[in-house]
């Protein structure tokens, strides 16, 4: 079933996660009447206007359009680092966590894992401990890769800063992986240029709250994009008359940024309903993201499924996630709130 109005709920009611939404008509309309050609020969109209938009955006030289966030992660990667180099990471971070160990598997790059913290970030003290001095017995320390939003928060600046400083001053490159970094642009007001201002190279999601049905841009220098479009070919993913992906991104942009305020008010209506019965302790809220504390993994389980049940999908375990999109309206998320008190009071 096509769910073309944005404004009408997704059915089932989907809080899963951003990235259940469907391309809205006015997406669907611009797909095809996208100029297209082919994007491997650099022929691609739409594709080069969309890059050139992003890189614009970023604040940087150039950008790649890739099919996924996790190529994109991956390749920006392969190009910072050689075989036998590392990479600093969060140990809850999408690049070291949910991406199928791609540096390592692939590229004979080694991640060091540090330690979150409650906020997201890191810290400070662990990079700087954790960059290993140029002696053969370690890898060499190359990169560090940061997110946000980490779990939907907002990084804070004087950490994006702070980290960036400290790595660049220990010849490391810094990697942002922003796969919802549009949601942190509208929460802190700032334009992307100035989130991303201390990072050499950012990947971007377009297929979550943006509503796009695929597509993640790298951005950078022009020399780092330049060999980074190499990897994409090896990786597979030079795609051809993509201008219709780079079309859907493109009416996201203009269409799909300022309303990601409306996700982060539903996200805090559904925060607070959910606070209302089960306490406030229990509920995280955050940008789009929404997180219950059932207890344990075994009644966030049961939780899920007695929802699906009713046409309402939810994540599962201890710490049930709520993702808010543009899938879903005010009427979506008082029912969601019902069915989730209704079932956990009972
Ligand atoms: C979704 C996501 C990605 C990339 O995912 P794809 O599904 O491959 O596009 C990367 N990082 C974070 C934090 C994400 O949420």
């Amino acid at each position: 079933m096509t769910n073309d109005n944005p404004k009408t709920p997704t059915t089932p009611i989907d809080l899963r996660s951003d990235t259940v939404t469907r391309p809205t008509l006015g997406m669907r309309q611009a797909m095809m009447q996208a100029a297209v050609g082919d994007d491997v020969f650099g022929d691609d109209p739409s594709v080069n206007a969309l890059e050139d938009r992003v890189a614009e955006l970023a604040g940087k030289e150039s950008a790649l359009l890739f099919p996924s966030g996790t190529q994109s992660n991956l390749v920006a990667l392969l190009t910072h680092c050689q075989r036998g180099d590392e990479y600093i990471v969060g140990q809850t971070y999408h690049t070291y966590k949910y991406e199928g160990g791609g540096g390592a598997v692939l590229g004979g790059i080694q991640p060091q894992p540090l330690p979150v913290q409650a906020d997201g970030t890191l810290s400070l003290d662990d990079i700087a401990e954790a960059i290993k001095p140029d002696d053969f017995h370690f890898a060499r320390t190359r990169l560090l890769a940061l997110e946000n939003t980490q779990w939907g928060r907002v990084m804070p600046e004087g950490f994006l800063s702070g980290a960036a400083d400290l790595a660049h001053s220990e010849g490391l490159s810094v990697h942002l992986d922003g796969a919802r970094v549009f949601n942190a642009v509208v929460a802190s007001g700032q334009p992307l240029h100035h989130i991303t201002r201390h990072m050499d190279t950012i990947s971007l999601c377009c297929s979550k709250g943006l509503g796009a049905p695929m597509g993640s841009l790298l951005v950078g220098s022009a020399e780092f994009i330049q060999k980074a479009r190499r990897w994409r070919k090896m990786v597979g993913g030079g795609m051809r008359q993509s201008g219709i992906i780079a079309a859907a991104i493109d009416y996201a942009l203009t269409h799909h940024i300022e309303r990601l305020a409306d996700d982060h008010e539903r996200a805090k209506q559904l925060a607070q309903g959910l606070a209302q019965q089960q306490g406030t302790d229990a509920v995280i809220v955050d940008t789009n993201m929404v997180y219950l504390d059932v207890g344990t993994a075994a009644r966030g389980d049961a939780l899920q499924a007695a929802m699906q049940a009713k046409g309402l999908m939810v994540g599962g375990g201890r710490m049930v996630r709520l993702v808010t999109h543009l899938g879903l309206d005010d009427d979506a998320i008082m029912h969601a709130v019902e069915c989730i008190n209704g079932y956990l009071h009972h």
